[in-house]
């Protein structure tokens, strides 16, 4: 009896205390690839450290403060795309001719609005180009130069495209177009394995305080592409998507392979019918689908209740998340 007592009493606390929930968080990646500990120095490993750190306190503070989620993205994304380290705005990877052409994206999950540039050379925040899109004009997706004069017409700052380059970036398109021609594998743009080469691309997923959704993506696309390729990163469905009935996500890797499996919305459409967590379906995608497929990347994503996944079936993925509640921002890189 006693016992019965008991259990009726600890379920009716269970019952009026639920378990405090996330009322925001971030969750941000910086390229997914061959990131070996053995290739990694110290210094370097830190400076990615503190980069996403510092990208995630920031969202995390705006987030506190009441920011709006579309503004948490793209503010956070601004650090990234400013930061050498990463391929995206500076330090974005170069093409077989050596320009730098930037792709981006971003979504809102409230509205279903959503906004894309694609091979864009002169705007300093492609993210920004990409929210104008959405926001300033009835298209979701503009491209090269009309993007940059549509940019510039609504008051966005644009540079001299040597702004983006970096020495860095230079040398792996010099190693791919070396190894190419080694080769003698004329129109292969993925760099191998052994190259010391990294996706690189950022992307940010942000739950607020009102309990909405947005996400986005930037990205200067893959080594030694041509043919203005675009990959997914500015495709909606493919490397973002957000809705506010299921998750935000952000997707880097092989793009050729998350256009075709549609690898955003898959995990949202894996939430939305079959009523799967986003972990699951996150899981699902990246190490069955993908997998199977024989496409390397990952994806980050939260959902509405705060939930977070960061999954991917490379070696490594410049990762974190900061929540509400947390006590500090959790960073990752190598799979652990
Ligand atoms: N997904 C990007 C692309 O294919 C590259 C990356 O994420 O690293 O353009």
């Amino acid at each position: 009896m006693k016992k019965l007592l008991f259990l009726l009493l600890a379920l009716s606390f269970l019952h009026v205390t639920p378990l405090p929930r996330p009322q925001f968080g971030i969750v941000i990646h910086g390229g997914a690839g061959t990131i070996l500990k053995k290739n990694m120095t110290e210094e370097r490993e830190a400076k990615y450290r503190e980069k996403l750190g510092e990208v995630l306190k920031k969202g995390h503070q705006m987030l506190a403060d009441g920011e709006k989620a579309l503004d948490v993205v793209e503010q956070c994304i601004w650090l990234l795309e400013d930061s050498p380290l990463f391929n995206a705005g500076r330090g974005a990877v170069f093409t077989h001719e050596g320009r730098n052409e930037l792709d981006a994206s971003i979504m809102d999950g409230t509205t279903q609005m959503a906004g894309a540039v694609a091979g864009v050379t002169t705007v300093k925040h492609p993210i920004s180009a990409a929210r104008a899109v959405m926001e300033q004009s009835p298209h979701v997706m503009l491209a090269r130069e009309g993007a940059e004069e549509f940019a510039e017409l609504n008051g966005l700052e644009m540079v001299d495209p040597a702004y983006f380059a970096t020495d860095r970036r230079k040398k792996s398109l010099k190693r791919a177009i070396d190894r190419e021609s080694k080769q003698g594998d004329e129109g292969s743009v993925f760099p191998s394995e052994e190259d010391d080469y990294k996706f690189g691309t950022v992307g940010v997923a942000v739950l607020d305080q009102y309990g909405h959704l947005a996400a986005g993506t930037s990205t200067g696309g893959m080594t030694n592409k041509r043919w203005a390729r675009i990959g997914d990163s500015p495709v909606i469905g493919a490397g973002t998507y957000a809705n506010d009935a299921t998750c935000a996500i952000s997707c880097t890797g092989h793009g050729e392979y998350f256009i075709r499996y549609a690898v955003a919305h898959d995990i949202h459409a894996r939430m939305a019918y079959k009523g799967e967590s986003l972990d699951k379906a996150a899981k699902a995608v990246v190490h069955q689908t993908l997998q199977d497929a024989g496409g390397t990347g990952g994806v980050i994503g939260i959902d509405r209740k705060g939930n977070v996944t960061m999954q991917f079936n490379t070696a490594g993925m410049y990762r974190g998340y900061y929540r509400d509640g947390d006590v500090a921002p959790v960073v990752g890189i190598y799979g652990e």
